[in-house]
């Protein structure tokens, strides 16, 4: 008997057909890969616009407005499938003008829907839609029928991410990067043995790379640091993807989709860390709230003293900083934790 890996793959390892045959490389590299979660498509190149913008911009326009980023969403759908020898699922393409007028959430949740029936006929696998699983009342997921109907899924499925339906029909979806956390619940519902979380960074890091680039991988931590991290602003998993895991004792092993080799960040209870994480997170326009946690007394010490604007409170370093600033005050703020 087999047991179940569940895999989800981010939207920027989905964002065209090259990133399609590194899915399907790593999902039958490993037999227990056997429940696939996917985002819509992310940005191929940095001018580019995620599937899942395009279409919360369509449902926010009206009229001819509509067309234009609905036509870039097909365009990126059709691209994929026809580069990939796939049918196109062209009455799902059409049906995004109906999905746009009828609501945010609806249209949002186009790009999962859309790029999970691809994957499926990619790899051969049935596809099972999201709504018929993912049950929201009043806005809130209902975790008991959710858990339910997820126990009931057969040995292999390819799922959208990011949102489910309420009981009359409509689609709910989770909060924005929501995919890890219909990623989490269906490894904690069917007791998964692994929740690997495929994005395109080697995992957590002690900062984010293009603000540190000296920043280091970092290899295991315990859930309740990578909720701290999380939260902190170290944007490597949605915040509330941990807990429903972590609760279900289901380890999380965050891996890079373009260096699979790379070992990645486990995650799990009783797992220790002590690497302290520099992360920033949006606070306002124009400023960052920088943090550092997993702070000893002397690296604190050297933290205040680099940044003397900081503040220090139940263990963790924080400073308000104008985005102008953020580089060199993470740069300092790391130096001054590893120095
Ligand atoms: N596609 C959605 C977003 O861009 C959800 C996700 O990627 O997890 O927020």
């Amino acid at each position: 008997m087999l047991s179940a890996t569940v895999c989800k793959f981010g939207g920027s390892s989905l964002a065209d057909a090259e990133c399609f045959r590194r899915v399907g490389d790593i999902i039958r590299a490993d037999r227990n890969r056997r429940y696939i979660v996917v985002s819509a498509p992310g940005k191929r190149s940095a001018g580019d616009i995620k599937v899942t913008d395009l279409l919360i911009a369509a449902a926010e326009s009206a009229g001819d407005e509509r067309r234009a980023p609905l036509d870039i969403v097909r365009a990126k759908f059709r691209a994929i499938a026809r580069e990939l020898g796939l049918e196109t699922p062209e009455a799902a393409l059409v049906e995004l003008d109906a999905a746009a007028a009828a609501g945010r959430d609806a249209a949002a949740s186009r790009g999962e829907y859309i790029c999970a029936r691809l994957m499926a006929d990619y790899l051969q696998l049935p596809f099972v839609d999201a709504a018929g699983l993912f049950v929201f009342k009043s806005g809130v997921l209902d975790r008991a029928s959710t858990y339910e109907r997820l126990r009931d899924l057969g040995p292999r499925a390819v799922i959208p991410g990011f949102y489910g339906a309420d009981p009359s029909g409509n689609i709910v979806t989770f909060p924005r990067g929501g995919s890890d956390i219909s990623a989490a619940h269906l490894a904690a519902a069917i007791k998964a043995r692994l929740y690997e979380n495929w994005t395109d960074v080697d995992g957590f890091f002690t900062a984010d790379p293009s603000l540190v680039p000296g920043a280091q991988p970092i290899r295991c931590m315990s859930c309740q640091q990578a909720r701290l991290f999380a939260y902190l602003g170290a944007g490597v998993l949605h915040y509330d993807s941990i807990a429903p895991a972590a609760e279900a004792g289901i380890p999380l092993l965050v891996k890079n989709t373009f260096s699979p080799e790379a070992p990645g960040t486990l995650i799990c209870s009783g797992a220790r860390c002590e690497t302290p994480c520099v992360a920033a997170r949006r606070n306002g326009c124009n400023t960052y709230l920088l943090s550092a946690a997993n702070l000893n007394a002397m690296q604190l010490e050297s933290a205040l003293a680099a940044l003397p604007d900081g503040s220090v409170r139940n263990g963790i370093f924080t400073l308000e900083c104008h985005e102008d600033m953020l580089k060199n005050a993470a740069q300092a703020l790391h130096a001054a934790c590893f120095g």
